[in-house]
């Protein structure tokens, strides 16, 4: 346990070691596949290798798991192929009773998801339960959306025709899904590719796979059938992933994950002109405005900010603060972010957990170096933790240049850059001086401002005096750099559905009966 000065936040790390670890820890590892799943069978990968999950808060290894080969992502593939036909012939009403009962089992087993979320990701348990609660929603949304798809059937204009539209599955799909959210990221792809007929091969990310084992093994005992979700955790990401995206049997590849990452595939999908779907990085701005509710605001700021410790796509990484408020905002903001404690996502004081892994660490305190050097000031934080884990400290800078790297990229980590703004123009300016558009939020009590800002912001989703977006019922995306298409929402379906048209002569053209 290390408690740093005064000055500093709360800081208690974890120093747990194996011997240590809480028995339930050790059940519910132990409970665990460990596995690749390929056609309804938990298998060693084809070559025997194996890879260590690590805890973040401490580095110690909490299982080792097999390793997919490429050779293992042909035969996953070739799984979802041949399941695909039948597959996509269940009845709508069949696969959403699937869906509602991966959530019931879901949430019945909210303590196991979370508590393996927390392991090998590290946030606090209240974020992961919040998490298990938020990814499991996607099923019961989807359960409920799978037998509402529909077509049309009309008189062509000029009454000569019939036009029959129908959807249909778009076929064997590849997700790739990232660390930050390993129930949710999964769900929001798996669940409507379920709905809608979808056979599926999942590359979770390598630093947390072991919920997506747990979540398959929760869809196989709500019976969805072998072949459907086929799975290859893989430290190959590449070598796994290229030759599926190549293959003339992939319809479908949705990815999450960063937007250099993301244009990659994009551009390996245009070979056999793949349907994909992109849920990229974001740089989020968060607008406080001089008729803020000052506490709805800063309320708004910790929760943009500091969910999942600032690793989200949607994590405010410019505040943007109009200079009357700008003072008393930034006080109140380093008063609650200093008394956040800094712990292992167990102890239940923990508000922030370790950052997933050193390199993401070292990039954080990179970009918080360069703006001290540009001449920002630290307010709060500013330092790694040292100890095991990647704790990395709250921290607040003020005072930065316009052109300091920390306000163009993607930060990951509980860091808050503030800057100034003395008009509305200038901060819509601001706030759209980026290549990415996921989210933005702003605090106003001026409800005509916050429509035109909904209409001037280039984003996906836009926050109105809060701090959180994310709503399964909501279509979630952005635009420009982060990304194509929706996930959740009316939409979410669609990106797994494809449109057949019908064109049918005339019934009456040999005339009426
Ligand atoms: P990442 O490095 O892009 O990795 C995402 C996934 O892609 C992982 O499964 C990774 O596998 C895999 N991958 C990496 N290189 C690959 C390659 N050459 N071919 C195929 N797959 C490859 O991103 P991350 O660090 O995991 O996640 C953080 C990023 O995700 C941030 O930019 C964040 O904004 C973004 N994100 C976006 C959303 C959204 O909805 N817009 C949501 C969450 C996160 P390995 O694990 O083996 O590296």
């Amino acid at each position: 346990m290390t408690i740093l000065d005064s000055e500093a936040p709360a800081v208690l790390i974890g120093d747990l070691d194996d011997t240590s670890r809480a028995g339930d820890e050790r059940a519910l590892l132990a409970s665990l596949p460990t596995g690749i799943l390929i056609d309804g069978v938990w298998r060693a990968s084809s070559d025997g290798s194996t890879f260590a999950v690590t805890d973040p808060s401490n580095g110690l290894t909490l299982l080792e798991i097999a390793d997919a080969t490429p050779e293992d992502g042909e035969a996953a593939l070739a799984a979802a192929h041949t399941a695909q036909r039948e597959w996509a012939r269940t009845a709508p009403r069949e696969r959403a009773e699937i869906l509602r009962r991966a959530f019931d089992l879901v949430t019945a087993r909210a303590d196991d998801f979370a508590l393996l979320m927390t392991m090998e990701m590290g946030k606090p348990l209240a974020e992961a339960r919040g998490e298990v609660a938020y990814g499991a929603e996607f099923l019961r949304w989807f359960s409920e959306e799978a037998s509402r798809v529909s077509g049309r059937y009309a008189t062509a204009p000029d009454g000569k025709s019939r036009l029959l539209v129908t959807k249909r599955p778009v076929g064997p799909s590849l997700f790739i899904t990232p660390w930050n959210f390993p129930l949710a990221m999964a769900t929001r792809k798996i669940a409507p590719a379920i709905a809608a007929g979808c056979t599926m091969v999942l590359k979770p990310a390598a630093l947390t796979p072991l919920t997506s084992l747990l979540f398959a093994t929760v869809l196989q005992e709500a019976g969805l059938p072998a072949g459907v979700l086929n799975i290859v955790q893989t430290t190959r990401a590449g070598a796994v992933t290229g030759p599926l995206i190549r293959d003339p049997r992939l319809k479908k590849l949705s990815f999450t994950g960063s937007t250099g990452v993301g244009t990659r595939l994009i551009a390996d999908a245009a070979q056999q002109v793949l349907r994909v779907s992109m849920e990229l990085g974001g740089n989020a701005p968060l607008i406080v405005f001089e008729d803020a509710d000052l506490d709805q605001a800063v309320e708004g700021a910790m929760l943009a900010k500091l969910r999942n410790g600032g690793e989200a796509c949607t994590a405010a990484n410019r505040l943007i603060v109009h200079e009357s408020v700008l003072e008393d905002f930034t006080a109140r903001l380093v008063e609650r972010m200093q008394a956040h404690t800094v712990a292992r996502g167990t102890a239940p004081a923990s508000k922030i957990g370790p950052l997933v892994d050193e390199g993401t660490r070292a990039k954080v305190h990179e970009l918080v170096s360069d703006a001290v050097a540009a001449g920002a000031t630290v307010a709060l934080g500013g330092r790694a933790v040292p100890g095991p884990g990647w704790f990395y400290e709250p921290t607040v800078l003020t005072g930065l240049p316009a052109d300091a790297r920390i306000l163009h990229e993607e930060i990951f980590g509980p860091v808050a850059p503030i800057i100034s703004f003395s008009s509305e123009q200038q901060a819509i300016e601001l706030a759209n001086d980026t290549d990415f558009g996921l989210v933005a939020y702003a605090f106003t009590k001026d409800l005509a401002r916050g429509l035109r800002l909904s209409e001037e912001l280039d984003v996906g989703m836009f926050g109105l005096n809060t701090g959180i977006v994310s709503n399964p019922a909501a279509p979630f995306g952005g635009v420009k750099q982060s990304g194509l298409g929706r996930e959740g929402g009316f939409e979410g379906i669609d990106e797994y559905l494809e449109t057949r048209y019908v064109g049918i002569a005339d019934p009456f053209a040999g005339g009426a009966a």
